[in-house]
């Protein structure tokens, strides 16, 4: 226990037992569930987690951490951990793996790569139950905004037209050691059912949302100029003259299947 926490892979180890068990409670992971961690640390979740789940794999990038993460949940449960890159975990892949119908996923991520990880995630959708993540209460924000709001943008877009969105609770600095710089919070991800997915060509749908966010405070007819043209954007029965910031996801698929 008690190692050095590294900064370079974004290690904040949380210790407050009332967030953990929020965290968990929240989760409320049963026998049989197939949980996955990201990034385990020193198992501050894991332990709660593995004790209901009854054996459950953890992705950690940190060697230095593993045996001590083996040791401490030997005598709770089965825990398996894979020494990876969680960007480079096919988590499609390791569903079928674990046998598993879906993945329920679960991390205090680290910081400094959340919204990769996040896009990583989205990307596997179909094969994930539900995600709880905690990250930068800034970037839950973003997450769940609604068009019209300041923080309203790309992430919250591509994120909403994947997942039910729920920011559930704030997590302050002091709960970690060390605390970081700023808020945490913690939000569930549930992936929508297929038939609410939008029904569109992911590239083009990224195309649009970038391009349109690109410039937040430029019309639609200046961002998507080269994409969509003024008469189209029109036809679709969407502003021209709108600016990104005020259109709901759905809005993008129109635009992207415009092009
Ligand atoms: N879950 C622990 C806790 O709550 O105390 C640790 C959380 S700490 C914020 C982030 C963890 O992710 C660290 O254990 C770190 O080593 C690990 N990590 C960092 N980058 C990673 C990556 N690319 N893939 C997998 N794990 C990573």
């Amino acid at each position: 226990m008690n190692a050095r926490p590294k900064k370079s892979f974004g290690q904040h180890f949380l210790h407050d037992r009332r967030y953990l068990d929020r965290i968990v409670a929240s989760i409320a992971p049963k026998d049989g569930d197939t949980v996955v961690e990201i990034g385990p640390g020193e198992g501050a979740m894991t332990i709660p987690l593995l004790a209901a789940a009854r054996r459950m794999t953890a992705i950690e990038l940190d060697t230095d951490l593993i045996p001590g993460l083996q040791a401490r949940a030997a005598d709770v449960g089965e825990l398996r951990i894979v020494h990876s890159d969680v960007l480079k975990v096919d988590f499609t892949a390791l569903a079928r793996e674990l046998g598993a119908e879906r993945l329920r996923i679960a991390g205090n991520l680290p910081y400094y790569i959340s919204s990769p990880i996040l896009f990583h995630c989205v990307e596997h959708a179909a094969a994930i139950q539900d995600m709880h993540f905690m990250l930068q209460k800034e970037v839950v924000d973003r997450m769940a905004a609604e068009p019209g709001s300041k923080v309203y943008g790309r992430l919250s877009v591509m994120l909403q037209l994947a997942c039910k969105v729920t920011p559930l609770f704030t997590v302050p600095p002091g709960a970690f050691r060390p605390p970081p710089k700023v808020d945490s919070a913690v939000v569930r991800l549930v992936p929508l059912p297929p038939e609410q997915l939008p029904k569109g060509d992911a590239a083009n749908i990224y195309k649009v949302v970038k391009a349109a966010f690109a410039m937040r405070r430029k019309t639609l007819s200046n961002t998507l100029k080269g994409l969509v043209d003024e008469a189209t954007i029109r036809d679709l029965g969407i502003d021209p003259r709108a600016r990104a910031e005020t259109l709901p996801p759905g809005d993008f698929v129109k635009l992207a299947n415009a092009i």
